[in-house]
């Protein structure tokens, strides 16, 4: 199986010992051979100099990366600067965001959707870009409908995304159902889909009620059942992300994008099934 149109992301680590344990975790993906390594943003520039580092020492490695680029809190004079830097890097490849600003941030600051911040990468750097854009099959939590949320998608699209990766979600019909809309307002860029690998039951369900991914009701009883029994949980986890990554492919998705959290073996796990069948 083609592996060019897989990607995996991570987040910049925090501490010595977190961007050490990256290294390990990037020597391992490596191999898997992605088309690009990508590296999350903090909303509200938090750690715009750990993303920054982290892309600039991959591409040092010899591997593609592209910085998440989060506008919201942000000025046009200070995302100005940033992708100036980006530039003077010879960073080619992003992935363009709203963000989400933490709770008694302050501000909101000059961008209020993710369409504006493409629009003014656009504007103020041409093509030099290939910009990713988020899409959200299961609906973005704080969008006014489904109908709605699609064409604000659009909307981010025609102001200049050349493709887009989605939420993670585990119900692949909602990922063909959301492939099926866009098309239909004239949307024809590549919409790979995020993976998030199943490893801790708790995360799973914390980061999904944030992020309004929806857990299928058997998988969420299942992985309750196993308790503390982390072998199974990533036994089944593995069995239920591989056949949904097997289903997404033979229905048409272009590619996968890895949630790897930082972590080498569940990605790894998930890819050497898919390319041994
Ligand atoms: P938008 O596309 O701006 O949409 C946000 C909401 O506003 C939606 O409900 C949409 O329907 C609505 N909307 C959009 N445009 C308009 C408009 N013109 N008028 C009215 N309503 C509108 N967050 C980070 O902080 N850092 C990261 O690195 C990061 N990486 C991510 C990577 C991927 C692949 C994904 C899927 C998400 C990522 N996120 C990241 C999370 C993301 O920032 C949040 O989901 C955020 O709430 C929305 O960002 P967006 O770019 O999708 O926003």
């Amino acid at each position: 199986m083609e592996t060019h149109n897989f990607s995996i992301e991570f987040f910049p680590p925090k501490t010595p010992e977190g961007a050490e344990k990256l290294r390990a975790t990037r020597r391992q993906l490596a191999e898997l051979r992605p088309k690009y390594f990508s590296v999350t943003f903090g909303a509200g520039g938090s750690t715009q100099q750990g993303t920054l580092d982290t892309v600039l020492e991959i591409q040092s490695e010899g591997h593609p990366a592209a910085p998440h680029l989060s506008c919201v809190g942000g000025s046009r004079e200070s995302v100005r600067a940033i992708l100036q830097q980006f530039q003077a890097h010879g960073i080619r490849r992003l992935v363009a965001l709203r963000g989400d600003l933490p709770s008694g941030y302050g501000g909101a600051g000059e961008f209020r959707y993710a369409n504006e911040l493409v629009e003014f990468i656009r504007a103020e750097t041409g093509d030099w870009f290939h910009i990713e854009v988020a899409a959200y099959p299961e609906m973005h939590p704080q969008a006014r409908s489904p109908q709605d949320d699609l064409q604000n998608f659009a909307r981010k699209v025609k102001a200049g995304a050349n493709a887009a990766i989605t939420q993670y979600f585990y119900n692949a019909d909602s990922y063909f159902q959301f492939v099926d809309g866009v098309r239909k307002l004239g949307v024809d860029v590549p919409i790979v889909a995020g993976i998030m690998p199943i490893t801790n039951y708790t995360q799973l369900m914390r980061f999904s009620e944030m992020c309004g991914a929806e857990i299928p009701r058997w998988v969420r009883l299942k992985l309750a059942s196993f308790g503390d029994d982390t072998a199974s949980i990533k036994a089944f986890g593995l069995d239920v992300v591989t056949a949904l990554c097997e289903r997404l492919l033979a229905g048409g998705a272009p590619g996968l994008h890895f949630y790897s959290m930082n972590q080498a073996v569940a990605t790894t796990a998930i890819w050497q099934r898919l390319v041994s069948r």
